[in-house]
C-alpha cells in the first residue's frame, strides 16, 4: 500500500483545496472524444466537494507550449464535467492560469464549490517546475491534491513544485489506486507473474524490460520491437522496423533472462507484407523474411505460444500492442492477447497509451483488472522508478 497522506486523511472542510487532475483527453472541434481521464478522475473531486471544501481543478491540456491557444483551452472540459457531476464547475478563463479571474472565483467560492483553472501549460514555466508560477498556484490553496497519475512522472508546477509552498499534500483516489494496483503487481505479486511487452521500440522500453527481469516468471515480446531481438539472432527481418543500435542490448537481455531463469518467449512466426498498409496482400513467415517483406503482426503459432504461456498466470503486466492493431488485418495477435487475458483467472494490469486504447477499441475494458490512465507514468513505474508527482507528497 502506498504510504502517502490521501483525501481520507486529511480535513478539508472549509478550505481551498487544489487538486491537480488528469484532464488531458483527446478532442476534436472542441468535444471531447474520449472521456475515461474524466471519469476516472470523479470520485475525488466528489470526495473532496462531499466533505466541504473549496474544490479547485487544475490539468494541463496538450502542448500549447507556454503559450494560450484557444483549441487547448480546458473550457470543454468543465462543461462535460458539470454535466458528469451535476453541480456546476465555474471555469476560470485566465490566459496566465491565475489571474484575476481565477482569484475572484476562488474568493467568492462557498464550501463543495468547484472551480476549474485555465490550461496549466498555457505558463511556460509550469513544465521547467518554475517558482513563481508554482506559489501563484500555491497562493490559492491551503490543501494540495495530486491526482493526476498520467503526469506523476514530470516534475512540473502543478505537480511537484507547488508542493514546496502548501503544507498539506495528499494523494486522491486515483493516484492510490494505479499505484497500488502497479505495486502490488510488481513488487507482491501472485505467480506466475507474465509480463507482455509489444510497442514499436525497444529503446524506450530498455529499462522496464531490464527491471522485470528481475521480477517475473515469464517475458513475452511481440510488436514492431520484436524484430530487434529477431536480427540479434542472426533472423532476416527485411524491411521490419528495428533499432541497430540495440541489438547487443537484445542479446543481453537473452542472456540475462537465461541466467535469471526468466522465460523469454519471442515470435516463432510473423505475419509480414510488402507495404505498411491494411490492405497489402500478407503471408505467414516462420524464420526469415524476404528483403522486401516487414513484420505486421505475430504469427498464429506466436499466438497460441503466447495464449499458452497465459494460460496458469496469476498477474500479468501488458504494455504495448502485438502488431500494427490500428489496422484490422494486422490486428490478429494483439486481438489474441487481450482475448486471453480476459479468459484468464488473473490480476491483470494494462498499461496506459496504446495497449490501454487496442484494449478499450477492441472491446476487452471492462474484462481487465486495472486499465491504467498513465501510458508514460505506468512505463517508468514498470521501470522501479519513483514518480516525482508521488515523491512530493507528505507521508502518512
Ligand atoms: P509504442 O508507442 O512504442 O507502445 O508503440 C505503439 C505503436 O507500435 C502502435 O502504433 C503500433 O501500430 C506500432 N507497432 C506495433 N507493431 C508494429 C510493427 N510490427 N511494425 C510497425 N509498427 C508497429
Amino acid at each position: 500500500m502506498l504510504n502517502k497522506k490521501s483525501v481520507d486523511d486529511i480535513n478539508v472542510k472549509g478550505k481551498r483545496v487544489l487538486c491537480r487532475c488528469d484532464f488531458n483527453v483527446p478532442l476534436q472541434n472542441g468535444v471531447i472524444t474520449d472521456e475515461n481521464r474524466l471519469v476516472a478522475a470523479l470520485p475525488t473531486i466528489k470526495k473532496l466537494v462531499a466533505d466541504g471544501g473549496k474544490v479547485i481543478l487544475c490539468s494541463h491540456l496538450g502542448k500549447p507550449k507556454g503559450e494560450p491557444k484557444p483549441e487547448l483551452s480546458l473550457a470543454p472540459v468543465a462543461v462535460r464535467l458539470s454535466e458528469l457531476l451535476g453541480q456546476e464547475v465555474k471555469f476560470a478563463a485566465d490566459d496566465c492560469v491565475v489571474g484575476d479571474n481565477a482569484k475572484a472565483a476562488v474568493e467568492a467560492m462557498k464550501d463543495g464549490d468547484i472551480v476549474l483553472l485555465q490550461n496549466t501549460r498555457y505558463r511556460a514555466e509550469e513544465t521547467k517546475n518554475g517558482e513563481a508560477f508554482s506559489k501563484d498556484l500555491a497562493s490559492l490553496a491551503d490543501v494540495f491534491v495530486n491526482d493526476a497519475f498520467g503526469t506523476a512522472h514530470r516534475a512540473h508546477c502543478s505537480t511537484v513544485g507547488v508542493t514546496q509552498f502548501v503544507d498539506t499534500c495528499a494523494v486522491g483516489y486515483l493516484m492510490q489506486k494505479e499505484i497500488d494496483f502497479l505495486g502490488n503487481a510488481v513488487n507482491n505479486p501472485a505467480r506466475p507473474f507474465v509480463a507482455i511487452l509489444g510497442g514499436s521500440k525497444v529503446s524506450s522500453k530498455i529499462s522496464v524490460i531490464n527491471n522485470l527481469l528481475e521480477k517475473v516468471d515469464t517475458l513475452i515480446i511481440g510488436g514492431g520491437m520484436s524484430y530487434t531481438f529477431a536480427k540479434a539472432q542472426g533472423q532476416e527481418i527485411g524491411k521490419s522496423l528495428v533499432e541497430d543500435d540495440y541489438l547487443d542490448y537484445a542479446k543481453e537481455m537473452i542472456a540475462k533472462a537465461e541466467a535469471k531463469g526468466v522465460k523469454f518467449l519471442l515470435p516463432v512466426d510473423t505475419v509480414v507484407a510488402k507495404e505498411f498498409n491494411n490492405d497489402a496482400p500478407s503471408r505467414v513467415v516462420e524464420g526469415s523474411m524476404e528483403p522486401d517483406e516487414m513484420g505486421l503482426d505475430i504469427g498464429p503459432k506466436t499466438r497460441e505460444l503466447y495464449k499458452a504461456a497465459l494460460a496458469d498466470a496469476k498477474t500479468v503486466v501488458w504494455n504495448g500492442p502485438m502488431g500494427v492493431f490500428e489496422m484490422p488485418n494486422f490486428a490478429k495477435g494483439t486481438v489474441a492477447v487481450a482475448e486471453a487475458l480476459a479468459e484468464i483467472d488473473a490480476t491483470t494490469i494494462i498499461g496506459g497509451g496504446d495497449s490501454a486504447a487496442a484494449v478499450n477499441t477492441l472491446g476487452f475494458g471492462d474484462k481487465m483488472t486495472h486499465i491504467s490512465t498513465g501510458g508514460g507514468a505506468s512505463l517508468e513505474f514498470l521501470e522501479g522508478k519513483e514518480l516525482p508527482g508521488v515523491a512530493a507528497i507528505n507521508d502518512k
